[in-house]
């Protein structure tokens, strides 16, 4: 398949933990590859992230168009003798909501179920962290998961919409009402294995799905529907943007999933991503004896050192809440060979996709420039993009909400510079996607050895299942409070008026 080949996109370099403006005028006009519902900008009049920061602790100031950057790095990644330490927990900085008529009943049900699922979903977390399974070839975790599912009783469906790894799990009450939509992932990192925690993503996933079951059947009288899909292909792929074009979150009313990362102990995050697009260029030239006759090869290598050197420059003038990097890699490649194939990957990333879109271009004319420059024919492919994070400000505001009250996890606003195929899912439907700390070592965050380590212990178990039971409980928020969701709904509405007009 092709999108085999796309590029690495996950939510990689977690949590630099700087503060960089949103221009709520400057997110994506671009058109969904689905809905012409998908492209919007931030709602006037709604709460953007920014501004559920107190006044006089919001970290940018603005004078004109002069934006002011926050260079500092405030953050740790807690050692484990941090972890859990009530007086060193943020405050939130979001106001409290109204809570919900059935929340206090179903919250018990929800911490109940967990509890009870808590050692066999650690027994599936540690499964799936052992048999790591890279982008689109996640068959283990497809199998183990969908066994779990369907031994929960939930109906289940194996390679969904025609993705061998992708799956969904499904349980209906009653007639019509209301589909909260869940997503597990489930990739690891090729010779990294889960640098990326996406075992405990997986379990997160099931964790909410029968916790919300659990909630609704003490609730009989509620008509509603849960959909856990096993979205597949998240660090490179796209898997749900795929799931997205063949019609997988149709149904759903709004989507949750969460995401591990470095950072404070106990904390949480609502901010945004980058959006991201990846480019895969390949130059052709001519092979020859790079001893006998080096003046009848057209160096493809070559080619590629030029482009690297001129993305490198271009990286001085670039913004600095932007990003590019690559690889380079060949066939063949012999010293006394003119090499005649280069491949490279590149990944573009800007805080809008807008932005995203000009710097992108920036990038290509690097990639084409080399091509002139060495007479290599050049072949450049971009696949889908990745939005960035459009997080639902009601939905993340109950959430951090529930969180702080209910599970001592302190939410912040800040953003990512790395980038999820959810962006996506974001503009689609009202979405919501945390980032939550798990406990590793000092420059041992997402994409590095220490962070697989993490991903595979106890701490990191019980800050998932905490930010599950917090999840669990918006999801059913929205399943079963119709004021809520007419929030949710209308935050999301606007948003799309905003972005016509
Ligand atoms: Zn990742
Ligand atoms: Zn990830």
């Amino acid at each position: 398949m092709d999108h085999l080949e796309v590029q690495p996109g996950c939510l990689s370099h977690f949590f630099s933990r700087k503060t960089r403006p949103r221009n709520p005028t400057s997110r994506s006009q671009t058109k969904s590859p689905l809905e012409d519902k998908s492209s919007r900008t931030v709602e006037k009049g709604s709460i953007t992230t920014d501004e559920l920061l107190p006044t006089d602790s919001k970290p940018l100031e603005k004078t004109d168009n002069i934006r002011y950057f926050n260079p500092s790095c405030n953050f740790s990644y807690g050692s484990e003798d941090e972890w859990w330490i009530e007086a060193e927990q943020l405050p939130t900085y979001l106001p409290k909501t109204s809570p919900s008529t059935h929340a206090s009943g179903a919250s018990s049900i929800i911490d109940q179920a967990l509890n009870q699922a808590n050692q066999s979903l650690r027994a599936l977390s540690l499964k799936i962290h052992g048999n790591p399974e890279t982008t689109f070839h996640e068959n283990y975790a497809h199998d183990t998961l969908t066994a779990y599912m369907e031994k929960c009783s939930f109906k289940v469906t194996r390679h969904y919409l025609g993705l061998s790894t992708a799956w969904k799990a499904e349980y209906s009450q009653g007639a019509g009402g209301r589909v909260i939509g869940i997503n597990s992932e489930m990739d690891a990192l090729p010779g990294l294995g889960h640098a990326c925690g996406h075992n405990l993503i997986a379990i997160s996933g099931v964790g909410i799905a029968i916790a919300l079951r659990a909630a609704l059947e003490a609730q009989p009288q509620i008509s509603a529907k849960i959909v856990l899909l096993g979205t597949p292909a998240e660090e490179s792929g796209g898997g749900k943007v795929i799931l997205l074009e063949r019609g997988a979150y149709r149904e759903m009313d709004a989507c949750i999933m969460c995401h591990p990362s470095a950072g404070l102990p106990h904390s949480a995050s609502i901010g945004s991503s980058n959006a991201m697009q990846s480019i895969e260029v390949e130059y052709f030239g001519h092979s020859a004896h790079a001893g006998g006759a080096p003046w009848e090869g057209t160096n493809a290598l070559d080619a590629a050192f030029i482009a690297y050197s001129g993305i490198s420059m271009l990286r001085q003038q670039m913004k600095p809440d932007h990003r590019v990097h690559g690889v380079v890699e060949g066939r063949n490649w012999l010293p006394n060979v003119i090499p005649d194939y280069a491949k490279m990957r590149w990944l573009a990333r800007a805080p809008t996709s807008d932005e995203l879109i000009l710097f992108a271009k920036r990038v290509q004319n690097c990639l084409e420039a080399a091509a002139l420059a060495t007479g290599c024919r050049v072949n450049l492919k971009l696949e889908n993009a990745y939005f960035d994070l459009h997080q639902n400000p009601v939905l993340a505001q109950d959430f951090a909400d529930i969180a702080a009250s209910q599970y001592g996890i302190a939410t912040t606003t800040t953003s990512t510079s790395a980038s999820t195929d959810f962006g996506n899912i974001s503009y689609a439907l009202p979405a919501l996607h945390p980032a939550f700390a798990i406990p590793t070592e000092p420059n041992g965050g997402n994409h590095t050895a220490a962070f697989a380590k993490a991903a595979g212990t106890e701490a990191a178990h019980a800050a998932t299942i905490a930010i599950t039971k917090s999840l669990a409980l918006t999801g059913y928020r929205v399943l079963t409070d119709t004021h809520f969701f007419n929030r949710v709904q209308a935050s999301f509405e606007q948003s799309k008026i905003v972005a016509k007009s």
